[in-house]
């Protein structure tokens, strides 16, 4: 098998190469994640550059573009991927080296919806108190708390290249729904201003990049269209 890694080193080099690995075949079996594959391949090359953690698809540290689509290299085969795989850092984010990139607007992006709950005032005062919901409430976070904030959705999607330091992306767009719909927040109308704007919630085109990339199996453009309906139905 042949792996090609568009590798770069702003310290040392102008512009991205491809460098081209081989490994043998027998090596391969059919049960061994790419990144599997790229830990031996640093065994051969100490400086090649990429993130890994957990190895179980929950830190979301191991997101890259291999063949065209982003995906997190612990969770995806080796084997059906072909002979020959092209492995680069996910698009428009700035390299640090190699698979290594700056994801510093995306938190940023995050950190600006609030992601987190904000609830009466009162009850919040009261460490007694439960925020409790009914469980048909609950269900509505399910498809939105999964998210591990791997990136693989807001780097294939046009509206963040283009834009990322004012579109919000489908990650941080994905979590202002999720809070939107939470029945014990008490913003819901803050938060629905906040995204009604033609470079927030309505920049998105409904084009779904998002979710084809999205390795937990969740829809972004949906929650992101769920957000756009919310934002035009609001109270006035
Ligand atoms: S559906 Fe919206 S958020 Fe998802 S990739 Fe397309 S423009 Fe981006
Ligand atoms: S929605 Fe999916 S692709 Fe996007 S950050 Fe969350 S887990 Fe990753």
């Amino acid at each position: 098998m042949q792996v090609i890694i568009e590798r770069f080193n702003p310290e040392n080099d102008s512009q991205p190469y491809a460098q081209s690995y081989h490994i043998d075949d027998t090596e391969i079996a059919d049960d061994t994640m790419l990144l599997e594959l790229l830990q031996r391949l640093r065994e051969q090359d100490p400086s090649l550059g990429f993130r890994s953690s957990c190895q179980e698809g929950v830190c979301g540290s191991d997101g890259m573009n291999v063949n065209g689509s982003n995906c997190l290299s612990c969770i995806t085969l080796a084997k059906p991927l072909g002979e020959k795989i092209h492995i680069r850092a996910l698009p428009g984010f700035p390299i640090i080296k190699d698979l290594i990139v700056d994801m510093s607007i995306f938190y940023q992006q995050y950190r600006d919806v609030k992601p987190f709950l904000q609830g009466d005032a009162a009850l919040q005062t009261n460490l007694e108190q439960e925020f409790l919901q009914s469980p048909q409430e609950r269900a509505k976070l399910d498809g939105s708390v999964e998210c591990i904030l791997c990136a693989c959705c807001s780097s294939s999607c046009p509206s963040f290249w283009w834009n990322p330091d004012l579109f919000p992306g489908p990650a941080a767009l994905l979590a202002a729904n999720r809070f939107v719909v939470d029945s014990r927040d008490i913003t819901t109308i803050d938060r629905l201003e906040q995204q009604d704007s033609a470079v927030k919630a309505f920049r998105c085109r409904n084009i779904q990049n998002c979710t084809s990339a999205c390795p937990k199996g969740l829809n972004p453009s949906r929650a992101i269209q769920a957000l756009k309906h919310a934002i035009v139905n609001k109270p006035t």
